[in-house]
């Protein structure tokens, strides 16, 4: 079998990793990877040249500016611009070097915030999205558009994927900046070395929220770059949407997350809820039918992940 030439961008993320350790001893696949010392996608005329010269046959676009609550609110234009800076980059010296798939990441925070739940495919853009995160959520969708409009105009096998919140190895722990279950895994694990009396959770503890291990997503990313050509160009036909949602299909209040994250970390302290704190979005769960449909599943229970998490977490912040 041919090998195949597959850049992953943005492969020090969380998702990117994920996928690494998937491809990790998959002979028939030849990895590219550049930190972002090496090659900057905000360049516009260094992601040409480094297409160029490699032309890989798949990107797996996770490449991004990501953050939680906080972080978005404080960074709008970051979260916008930028994102789109690297997006127009990479989709068009990945169209220029002619390669065979794509695959981009974005997230859940797409969909309108008031949607039915679970959330389907089609709602996409059938209402206003939650103010919070609008600029990334924007930029994010302008690359679903990327993807539809160079697969209509062009005949490309371009898929947009949209994993729910997603947890796991190599995950951003930052206090402040980072995502609900990286900032409790830290908080808790912080207030139990120090003995602390009391946990802070921001909010009111009602948001629902759907939580996947990141390497159940890469491997996802890599049921799909397995599929036979015809299939995988089915999903990218001119007239559907090429859009595809990741999850696990179930949701926990953030308040039973805390509980499972102090559980796991084993803090005996308290857990306080921060009022003042902002909600966000009260409930984002996937409909996750269109990829059962395709054949994959995810495979990692919250609680298992959650050890797995916490031990990565021990191992490179404890
Ligand atoms: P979102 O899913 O885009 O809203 O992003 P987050 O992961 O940042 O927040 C999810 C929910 O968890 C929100 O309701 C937050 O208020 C709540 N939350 C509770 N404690 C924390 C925390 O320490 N950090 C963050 N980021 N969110 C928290």
């Amino acid at each position: 079998m041919k090998t195949k030439k597959i850049f992953v961008a943005g492969h020090r993320g969380l998702v990117g990793s994920a996928t690494l350790r998937v491809l990790a001893g998959r002979a028939d696949y030849e990895v590219l990877t550049r930190t972002h010392a090496e090659l900057d996608l905000e360049d516009r005329s260094a992601t040409r040249a480094f297409f160029l010269e490699h032309r890989p046959d798949h990107v797996v676009m996770c490449a991004a500016k990501v953050g939680g609550i906080l972080a978005n609110a404080s960074y709008p234009v970051d979260f916008l611009h930028n994102n789109l800076r690297i997006q127009l980059n990479v989709f068009d010296a990945a169209h220029e070097s002619g390669i065979d798939r794509m695959i981009f990441l974005g997230s859940s925070c797409i969909y309108p915030r008031d949607c039915p739940q679970p959330i389907k495919e089609e709602y996409l853009l059938t209402g206003p999205l939650e103010a919070t995160n609008r600029p990334y959520a924007l930029a994010k969708i302008a690359g679903v558009e990327s993807c539809w409009s160079f697969n209509r105009q062009y005949g490309t096998h371009y898929v947009a994927m949209m994993p729910t919140n997603m947890y796991g190895p190599g995950d951003n722990y930052h206090p402040e900046n980072s995502h609900v279950l990286p900032a409790l895994i830290r908080r808790f694990h912080e207030a139990k070395r120090k003995a602390e009396p009391s946990v802070v959770v921001w909010g009111s503890g009602k948001p629902r929220r759907e939580f996947m291990y990141s390497s159940d997503l890469g491997d996802a990313i890599l049921f799909l770059l397995d599929m036979p050509d015809e299939r995988f160009a089915a999903l990218t036909h001119p007239d559907s949407t090429p859009l595809i949602n990741v999850g696990v299909g179930e949701d926990v209040s953030i308040q039973e997350v805390a509980e499972l994250v102090k559980a796991t970390v084993g803090y005996q302290g308290e857990l306080k809820l921060d009022a003042t704190k902002p909600d966000g979005t009260p409930r984002k769960l996937m409909d996750v039918s269109r990829l059962a449909a395709l054949g994959w599943k995810a495979k990692t229970p919250l609680d298992v992940g959650l050890k797995q998490a916490y031990e990565d977490f021990v191992h490179h912040h404890g």
